[in-house]
């Protein structure tokens, strides 16, 4: 080959290997600038459509599952069994999504986007109960608490993780346990079921410490979980499980049978009731890319939140809203080829994606939620409708 055309050959050769590396590296690294428009609660997005606006709803409980988004769920749908009743999840009254965005751009933490939830204000990463300026918020179990209402929170997680503690602390970080379970004690909140992790670590206290502490509001159940004997004198409760103990359905207890007792025990009441239930299984399964614990996970939160719709079907007055602070894993289900037409769990990441997550509800109230956006309209949603102040309502 003549020499003019060989180099022409090897620069058109380099040129396109120059090419492909740009296009690939452009391809895998496109960076989304962190663009944050911030709406105020003056500019709620949510529009309410007049034939529900007097639907009020005595008692709310929030089921949050840290870390769920549609990945998650599509998985739910398609692994779940089918035989006696249709999906759960198809019997919400409202289906919808919500951008779980931080005050600090697309990305969020639990403790930033359950403080959105729970106060109706965005927030940074890191931060429980405060504003980004550090100033505390109202949650939503500080206002029920101030209108007579019972409080409770029953986690398979932590009892200070950062979605328990958003509902009852205002503090700079999961972190500061001593602190967090101080704020508990010293709370309005009536009923606390969950685990302890990593006692006597950091700022974490010792067992016995902890039980001083939480023994200074509530009485602590043993494993039997058998309520106190007259359930009209209400007695704050507590009951503490060891790390990892709560898991998925055939741990014991499982998520399903606490919420089932803190329903018996706020039911008794003579009062209406907030009910946070939180499951942490997604998260923690999906920062290992463990496939497994996820399908698991998933099974105790559909048995869970079945029992909590039939509880609102039964008693109705009951408004069920269920959301997640935020996406982890970056989880889809493929099709395995080599097993064709079985699917196979692939991951993206080990954390938090920017996805948008689920936002369903069910009950009086529901339909308030058709329209939201950001997460923290849910807070904003919710303190509206405890204090009874129906948002775009007659009384507008
Ligand atoms: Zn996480």
């Amino acid at each position: 080959m003549e020499n003019w055309k060989k180099t022409s050959l090897y620069t058109a050769v380099i040129l396109l290997v120059l090419l492909l590396i740009v296009i690939y590296v452009f391809k895998i690294s496109v960076s989304i600038p962190s663009s944050d428009i911030e709406f105020s609660p003056g500019q709620v997005t949510s529009k309410v459509n007049a034939e529900f606006k007097d639907e009020k709803p005595k008692n709310i409980i929030v089921f949050i599952v840290d870390g769920m988004g549609f990945g998650h769920l599509s998985l739910a749908l398609q692994t779940q069994q089918t035989e006696n009743r249709p999906s759960v999840w198809q019997e919400f009254d409202v289906k919808g999504w919500h951008d779980a965005r931080s005050a600090f751009g697309p990305l969020t933490d639990s403790e930033a986007s359950a403080t959105a939830i729970t106060t109706g204000t965005s927030t940074q990463f890191g931060h429980i109960g405060l504003d980004k300026n550090q100033n505390p918020l109202k949650n939503i179990f500080e206002l029920a608490s101030d209108l007579q209402f019972c409080t409770g929170i029953v986690t398979d997680s932590y009892i200070w993780d950062g979605t328990p503690a958003a509902f009852v602390a205002h503090t700079r970080n999961e972190d500061n346990a001593r602190d967090i379970l101080t704020q508990i004690a010293s709370s309005e909140l009536d009923l606390i079921f969950g685990e302890l992790e990593d006692l006597g670590e950091d700022d974490i206290p010792e067992k016995a410490e902890t039980i001083e502490i939480l023994s200074k509001r509530f009485l602590l159940l043993d494993r039997s979980l058998k309520l106190p004997g007259n359930n009209s004198i209400s007695n704050p409760i507590a009951a503490l499980f060891d790390e990892d103990e709560i898991q998925d359905s055939n741990s014991s207890p499982n998520l399903t049978q606490l919420t089932e007792v803190a329903l018996k025990y706020l039911s008794s009441q003579d009062k209406p009731f907030v009910l946070l239930v939180e499951s942490e299984e997604m998260d923690a399964a999906s920062h290992d890319n463990d496939s497994k614990r996820v399908l698991n996970g998933l099974q105790s939160i559909q048995e869970t939140l079945s029992l909590v719709l039939d509880f609102s079907e039964m008693y109705g007055e009951t408004l069920v809203v269920f959301t997640a602070d935020h996406e982890t894993g970056g989880l889809a289900a493929v099709a395995d080829f080599d097993h064709y037409p079985n699917m196979q769990i692939r991951w993206s990441t080990k954390a938090h994606t920017a996805a948008v997550v689920p936002l369903f509800a069910k009950g009086p109230g529901a339909h308030y939620f058709a329209d939201v956006h950001r997460n923290w309209e849910i807070g904003y949603l919710l303190k509206k409708l405890i204090s009874q102040d129906i948002p775009n309502g007659k009384n507008e």
